[in-house]
């Protein structure tokens, strides 16, 4: 999950506040000092966590909070508060030219996942209604080209290349005339990265950029390598300019001290975070709803945006009405299983709920298998079963197990949870249907 260690040793200490009915200057500073660990723990930039603490024991210990009739809540909504300024208050989108196509150029140390990034962004963008265009223009890493190729084969955008044989300059410049011809109002360049930066990369970028003149230069940071993230931010801002981050990997076992100090020590915002392998794991960045996030608040908004982008609205009302008319079958319990498997993992989706602490996240990982279980139970129903589970007898749930790798008696669970489900199904309904008549609710 993101940020666990932090966010568990943040809601510890300001729990403690929490439970306490007065507060003095001195509990404040005791939970300070605790927040300030969490924070160095998590890999926080030093002087960052110093200006934090400094910033929030300043307003915390005031009059007005101590003497509140819920100090502990006052710290908490100021610490909430300078979490979210921390990583830049509000969201930064990418800004489109007035002129298309907008020319993005991707930079980047190799194996950051700018190529991967690329094809995302490319994939976010189209569903807001842009032609996107990806150029590649890493001819140095060998399959660079053929990845961006496939990434964009998988999201049915197209890709412009000129091979590894002409300068990454030309290739630029090439790639947005041909946008421009072809009508992508969007270009996102790929570059080449290296392990560590060097002179030769900064002066390739610095020659790209000069010549195709960007509207965004996006850096791609690997979340996982912390502080040494940061430091790469500074060097490519200082040489390049860039106008905002991505930060990736962070659904990785990060401790999150590259989301926390990027933008105080480069003063660039985060525009975006990947959070998986998959082609649409990136998300735009909300300091607030992140800062909610790590402090154990939740994140509605961003459960309900990601429900909006996965499920489908037209089956939903379907499915309203199947549950009213009780025709709810097996066959739409796994597109249900499904739709929700596209929205990412459980434990992901927990994180954005208020009050889930992490210690429930990590009991999740048995039920994410209970869902393989599940779904491979009901694909080894026959059509006619899956539509009529009341002709499943005894051999045939015996067949089910065989086939589904599981065991009889998880075979009878799921059927018995699915009729209870119905049932209830049917209780709402008649509930639903009794108020309408103007009875009511008992
Ligand atoms: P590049 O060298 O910067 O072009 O990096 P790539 O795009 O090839 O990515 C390097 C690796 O990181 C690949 O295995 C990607 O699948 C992986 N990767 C990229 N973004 C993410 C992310 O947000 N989460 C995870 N878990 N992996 C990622």
């Amino acid at each position: 999950m993101v940020f666990e260690g932090l966010a568990d040793k943040l809601q510890g200490a300001l729990q403690k506040l929490k439970s306490k009915g007065k507060l003095s200057e001195k509990d404040v500073k005791e939970a300070m000092r605790e927040v300030k660990l969490a924070l160095l723990e998590a890999d926080v930039n030093f002087k960052v966590v110093k200006d934090f603490i400094d910033k929030v024991k300043d307003r915390a210990v005031g009059n007005e909070v101590l003497e509140s009739l819920t100090p502990g809540q006052q710290v908490i909504k100021i610490v909430n508060e300078e979490l979210t300024a921390l990583m830049g208050t509000t969201q930064s989108k990418i800004t489109f030219s007035s002129k298309p196509p907008t020319v993005i150029m991707l930079v980047g140390l190799q194996g950051a996942g700018k190529t991967t990034t690329g094809g995302k962004l490319g994939g976010y963008l189209k569903k807001s209604g842009k032609r996107p265009l990806l150029v590649a223009g890493d001819i140095y890493r060998p399959a660079a080209i053929k990845q961006l190729q496939v990434v964009g084969g998988q999201l049915d955008l197209p890709v412009f290349t000129l091979g590894d044989k002409v300068s990454p300059v030309h290739i630029a410049k090439a790639g947005v005339e041909h946008a421009v011809k072809h009508g992508n109002d969007l270009v996102i360049i790929d570059t080449a990265g290296r392990l560590h930066i060097d002179d030769h990369l900064m002066e390739e970028l610095q020659n790209i950029k000069q010549e195709v003149k960007p509207h965004e230069i996006l850096l791609v940071l690997d979340a996982m390598t912390g502080q040494d993230a940061v430091n790469v931010a500074e060097i490519f801002n200082e040489k390049l300019g860039i106008d905002g981050v991505i930060l990736t990997k962070l659904d990785g076992d990060t401790r999150g001290g590259a989301a926390l100090s990027v933008r105080a020590v480069t003063n660039k915002p985060i525009k975006f975070i990947g959070m998986g392998e998959k082609l649409n794991e990136l998300e735009p960045f909300f300091p607030d709803r992140m800062a909610s996030r790590i402090l154990g608040m939740g994140d509605i908004l961003s459960l309900i945006e990601k429900a909006q982008a996965n499920f489908d609205e037209k089956k939903a009302r379907e499915l309203e009405k199947k549950i009213k008319t009780q025709e709810f079958t097996f066959d739409d319990f796994l597109d249900q299983l499904q739709q929700m498997k596209n929205m990412g993992p459980l434990s992901q989706l927990l994180e954005m709920i208020p009050g889930a602490n992490s210690k429930q996240l990590k009991n999740l990982e048995v039920d994410e298998k209970e869902l393989v279980h599940i779904e491979a139970i009901i694909k080894s129903m026959t059509k006619a079963e899956r539509k009529n589970p009341s002709i499943i007898n005894g051999s045939r749930r015996k067949r089910i197990a065989l086939g589904s790798g599981t065991t009889v008696q998880k075979v009878n669970n799921l059927l018995k949870q699915f009729e209870q489900t119905k049932k209830m199904m049917k209780q709402f309904t008649d509930m639903e249907k009794g108020m309408k008549k103007g009875g009511k609710m008992k």
